[in-house]
């Protein structure tokens, strides 16, 4: 597996992108709880945090009682977080260690830890493929029976209008920018958007569209997802793009903690991703039927992306309808 890309590991080091998420509440709060949620598991503990970045999870983690925390950060963004553990006098608890997982190796009295955290997530989940590394962590350091936080790992579509995108052309003040928006939507749909999209604009109820249990999933089974699939439209509208989001699910006893990207949830930093076609199809009534298949392929010559190929069938004869695939890929 080709995971060694310094160019990755050097935009950690922004701290733009650990400002974003530092102040993405769901995000910290569904950790926090999760993590607060099981403190009889964190006690006495030792927890890896795979990619620690301002090691605020390894902080939670050692507030909950764990006996030692191994806080692995590629980036150099590992010394900052030193002082962060020290601020939050963790250091005895935190042992930051600034090298990649795949190099890591615990200490020669430790054989295993008891509980792996980490944050990997990516747009539409999989993008970056960081869980490939935490898949690693998980096969050569977690005891078995081991916890893993998160545990579980959904993505669900929808069809969705996109109003803000296509829309509201026909007068910009007082001018017609229909030409303009005709040619905005052949450049939109050549690859995906990362953007906020409102509950009432998807257009049917959610798929699932993956389920991965983090406790036995494996690289391989990340490199292709496939989904044929015929959905019926909750109400008329116009369907104008694909909405792809995830939820993160936490082992639990009694109340389970999820991280949700939902657009009817409070928005996240990951936002949804979104699929534009390059032109309606208009629902005249509700139940009408959407087949479509969607494929998430990892891109081989680009280890930490996807391609994205969305075929609209047509119901009756499976033909492709509609003037796509958009293959595309977020850089
Ligand atoms: N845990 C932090 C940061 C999450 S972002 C938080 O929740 O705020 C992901 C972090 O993982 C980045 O800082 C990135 O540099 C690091 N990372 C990604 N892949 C890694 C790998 N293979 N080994 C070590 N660190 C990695």
């Amino acid at each position: 597996m080709e995971v060694d890309n310094d160019e990755y590991f050097k935009s950690y080091e922004d701290l733009d992108i650990h400002e974003l998420m530092l102040k993405d509440k769901p995000r910290n709060e569904a950790y926090r709880n999760a993590i607060m949620s099981n403190k009889k598991v964190f006690e006495n503990s030792y927890v890896l945090d795979v990619g620690s970045g301002t090691g605020i999870l390894s902080i939670f983690a050692a507030q909950a009682g764990a006996k030692k925390v191994f806080a692995v950060e590629a980036s150099k963004l590992a010394d900052l977080s030193r002082e962060i553990v020290k601020e939050n006098n963790f250091e005895d608890v935190i042992e930051v260690v600034n090298c990649k997982i795949e190099d890591f190796k615990l200490p020669e009295t430790i054989d295993k830890v008891d509980i792996i955290i980490s944050e990997w997530m990516g747009f539409y989940l999989l993008h970056e493929s960081m869980l490939d590394s935490v898949l690693l962590a998980r096969e050569r350091f977690l005891r078995p029976g081991g916890l893993m936080f998160p545990d579980k790992a959904i993505i669900y579509i929808s069809p969705c209008k996109l109003p803000s995108l296509f829309d509201d052309w026909e007068n910009v003040s007082g001018i017609k920018m229909t030409k303009f928006a005709k040619q905005l939507r052949a450049q939109k749909s050549s690859k995906p958007e990362i953007q906020t999209i409102k509950n009432d604009d998807l257009l049917s109820e959610d798929t699932v569209m993956a389920f991965l249990d983090l406790n036995d999933v494996s690289s391989s089974e990340l490199d292709l997802f496939e989904f044929n699939e015929v959905l019926v439209a909750k109400n008329s509208g116009n369907f104008q793009g694909m909405c792809i989001w995830f939820d993160v699910l936490f082992p639990s006893n009694d109340h389970e903690v999820i991280l949700s990207t939902h657009p009817k949830d409070e928005p996240t930093h990951w936002k949804q991703t979104i699929i534009p076609l390059p032109s309606n199809i208009e629902f005249l009534e509700e139940s009408y039927p959407i087949a479509f298949k969607l494929i998430i392929q990892r891109n081989p010559e680009h280890f930490r992306r996807y391609n994205i190929l969305l075929e609209i069938l047509d119901p009756e004869s499976e033909d492709v309808q509609h003037p796509l695939p958009c293959d595309c890929n977020l850089t």
